[in-house]
């Protein structure tokens, strides 16, 4: 066991935590930059970190860094070939296997398979772009997850999703939008002037 990795896995992960407790923009782009060299280098020299040398615990924080690796697709797509060589060795869970599949999928454009990535839609929590949503129980099962309608629940009981607000730049009134899909334009009518408001989610 290497427990100074382990330490310095779980260390960066609260720090990432209590920057997304706190919904603090800048600690959290702060927090993704400072572990994404980190993060390449470790598993450039020794290879993904399993179980067996960093614990349940560093693995699962190894995991949740690459989750948010959002700024490297390129690394998060190479780290999931790595994570899923580990389940497939005891090394990691199918879980994280399959919330790092939809995110990748999702960052390419594709549609997610697990329904693990979700978004807000008209006041209700759903899964972003989902392949075969009738068959979606089933994929999570393989996987060890619980079904699609426990998963929403589970959010829907810590409240409901808020939209993005934006303001307009005509009058400055607030405009909400349930955002569509990254990339996708939504479009609404601003409530202080009457102009037709555009957004697109980046
Ligand atoms: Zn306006």
């Amino acid at each position: 066991m290497d427990e100074n990795l382990r330490a310095e896995l779980l260390r960066r992960v609260d720090v990432d935590q209590a920057a997304r407790t706190a919904l603090d923009p800048d600690a959290m782009e702060r927090a993704d930059a400072e572990n994404l060299p980190w993060l390449k280098q470790v598993i450039g020299d020794d290879g993904w970190p399993g179980r067996s040398a960093v614990g349940a615990d560093g693995a699962a924080a190894a995991w949740l860094l690459v989750q948010h690796a959002d700024r490297d697709p390129a690394f998060q797509r190479e780290c999931l070939g790595l994570l899923t060589a580990a389940a497939d060795a005891g090394e990691a869970t199918t879980a994280h296997v399959a919330y790092l599949t939809d995110r990748v999928l999702l960052a390419e454009g594709r549609p997610q398979e697990y329904g693990t990535q979700i978004t807000g839609q008209d006041s209700q929590w759903v899964p972003r772009r989902l392949r075969d949503p009738d068959h979606v129980d089933e994929r999570r099962a393989a996987m060890s997850l619980g079904s699609m309608a426990e998963y929403l629940a589970h959010f829907a009981d810590q409240g409901p999703p808020p939209p993005i607000s934006i303001r307009c730049p005509h009058c400055g009134e607030r405009v909400d939008f349930w955002p569509a899909e990254t990339g996708d334009e939504s479009a609404g009518e601003c409530g202080g002037c009457g102009r037709e408001i555009r957004f697109r989610l980046g």
